[in-house]
């Protein structure tokens, strides 16, 4: 049983911040920033592209709630919503769950950084379009 899976069967414990019968919200233990939050849906999934649409959209629908709520109440200026997927992306706990991270300024303790490429964007497009 993975990890998450023992969270959701209460065989580990963890700090709740939203609980239904599908979908929980725990504190991640390593608190980036103050109020990260992790979303999951309680059914197995490992990572969100083998969710059904349905039930993905719920899940990022309460996504929208529970991150206003931290946001609000913490008080921080944004936040960012990452879903890290696979491996190569930096997914170390294989359960799909949403990262809700509230950031307070730019020099918090997180940093996310967009390189330039120089890519021919209709190839791009051609190969993301293809059957
Ligand atoms: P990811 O790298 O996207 O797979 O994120 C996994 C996250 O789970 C990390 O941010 C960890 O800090 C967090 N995490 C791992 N174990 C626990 C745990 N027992 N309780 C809360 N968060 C956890
Ligand atoms: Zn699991």
């Amino acid at each position: 049983m993975c990890i998450f899976c023992s969270i959701i069967e209460g065989n580990i414990p963890s700090k709740k911040v939203y609980e239904d019968d599908e979908i929980l919200a725990i504190l991640d233990i390593s608190q980036t920033t103050k109020g990260h939050t992790l979303v999951m849906p309680k059914k197995h999934y490992e990572n969100f592209l083998e969710m059904p649409a349905e039930e993905f959209g719920r899940l990022m629908e309460k996504t929208k709630d529970i991150a206003a709520r931290v946001v609000n109440n913490l008080h921080a200026n944004g936040c960012n919503i990452l879903i890290n997927t696979n491996e190569v992306a930096g997914q170390t706990v294989m359960h799909t769950h949403v990262h809700i991270i509230p950031r307070y300024d730019e020099n918090d303790s997180i940093s996310i950084q967009f390189n330039e490429n120089k890519l021919d964007l209709d190839e791009v497009l051609k190969q993301i379009n293809q059957d």
